[in-house]
């Protein structure tokens, strides 16, 4: 144990590879929590109408409709394809 630089090049890559990791995680658990949790009301806040039943099963928590949400998640227009 006389070379200190093996296990000290080893630590850092371990935590560089950790860190990655923890951003990974970090992203999947955004994502989860951008789900909306609990029971949906099945009728959408934005427009009033029912919520698919299919849309539901997939999301329980579901607090607007599938065309709603297509259109919240849609991104802005931009005019770049001048
Ligand atoms: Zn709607």
């Amino acid at each position: 144990m006389s070379d200190s630089s093996g296990p000290l090049i080893d630590g850092l890559a371990d935590s560089g590879q950790e860190q990655s990791q923890q951003l990974i995680q970090a992203a999947i658990d955004a994502a989860l929590h951008s789900l909306p949790e609990g029971e949906s009301t099945g009728v959408c806040t934005i427009c009033g109408e029912d919520i698919e039943a299919g849309r539901l099963e997939l999301i329980p928590g579901a607090s607007d409709c599938a065309s709603c949400a297509q259109k919240a998640s849609r991104p802005l227009p931009l005019s770049n394809s001048n």
